[in-house]
């Protein structure tokens, strides 16, 4: 059984009808890369580079990081690796970095937006990732939080000016969409961006404006939601546009229904928490890529969250 588990999970997430999904894992340390692969991952969708600020005294340095982007990147080989420069701001909140108080840290200063203002913290980040680049690491970078097309120009211009220094190759260089401004104007992200991953958490929390924290509101906070599905498709409508891929990389590509409506919405990647893989590839490998895009068409019609979930539990639309 077990051997028999495990040939399952090395299965590509390919539908019925031949339409292959990309299954990437999220996780932000080296030593987590043999679980995830052992459960079928292909690839790290997403590393959140916090975890290398957090809990400490003071930033690491640029060999720190260094060290910790080439071992990831030992790690996955020949397979992709996505690493996303620091997010910080909002939820998550590093005392030595002196952030000022933010009545709404959410609208604040975070992510892309804390980049830009502290190139303390940009340039021994990217001058890292492009010195593993130069060791062949294969790795993608993605900026978190982009909400507008000049953010996303200075930031590539900066890490051009820092790849010509250091001689190394180019890399792709691509975005998170999470806010919803984005999305809507992915077409035009596109020209500038390599590939997106939807950050589906904040991207919820940005559409239905829910704080993402907020256990009273939690419920409703559900990223199966019309709105957020319509902003999903307005993402991919951008990306194919100018042939980039789009990935998606919060919570709900782990969510089996979840993964089988954003296959159907269009993305090209899932990324998710290495225990949620066997389940979201079982149940690609199980479906039509016709069949899902066709959910996702009644999805997009629905009123509300709920509505689109009781499609997903019904047996005859392929759910339960
Ligand atoms: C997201 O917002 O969906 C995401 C993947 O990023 P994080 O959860 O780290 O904010
Ligand atoms: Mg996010």
């Amino acid at each position: 059984r077990r051997a028999r588990d495990s040939a399952a999970r090395a299965l590509p997430a390919t539908t019925t009808d031949g339409h292959r999904i990309e299954i990437g894992a999220n996780i932000n340390l080296a030593d987590q890369a043999p679980f995830a692969l052992s459960l079928g991952a292909e690839g790290v969708g997403l590393m959140r580079t916090e975890f290398l600020f957090l809990e400490r005294a003071e930033s690491p340095t640029e060999e720190d990081q260094f060290q910790a982007y080439r071992a990831m990147a030992a790690a996955m080989g020949a397979r992709p690796l996505v690493i996303r420069a620091l997010d910080i701001g909002g939820d998550k909140q590093v005392s030595y970095l002196d952030l000022p108080r933010e009545e709404n840290p959410f609208l604040g200063v975070r992510g892309a937006r804390l980049l830009l203002r502290r190139p303390e913290l940009l340039v021994p980040q990217l001058r890292a990732l492009y010195r593993a680049a130069r060791e062949g690491a294969r790795i993608s970078v993605m900026f978190p939080m982009i909400t507008s097309e000049a953010e996303l120009i200075a930031l590539r211009e900066t890490a051009e000016r820092i790849r010509a220094e250091l001689k190394a190759p180019a890399i792709p260089l691509g975005i998170m969409i999470e806010v919803p401004a984005a999305a809507l104007m992915a077409d035009r992200l596109a020209v500038h961006a390599d590939f997106f991953s939807i950050g589906t958490n904040d991207l919820t929390q940005y559409a239905l404006a829910i704080d993402r924290q907020n256990p009273v509101l939690a419920p409703e906070a559900d990223s199966l939601h019309p709105a957020v599905l319509a902003l999903i498709a307005a993402t991919v409508r951008g990306a194919r546009a100018k042939g980039r891929w789009v990935g998606v990389c919060g919570g709900i590509a782990g969510d089996p229904f979840g993964a089988a409506l954003l296959a159907g919405l269009g993305v090209d990647e899932l990324s998710m928490t290495p225990r949620d893989i066997p389940a979201v590839k079982a149940r690609l490998r199980g479906a039509a890529i016709a069949d899902l895009r066709a959910l996702a068409e009644r999805a997009l019609a629905l009123p509300d969250a709920a509505s689109v979930r009781a499609l997903g539990a019904d047996p005859a639309l392929g759910g339960g």
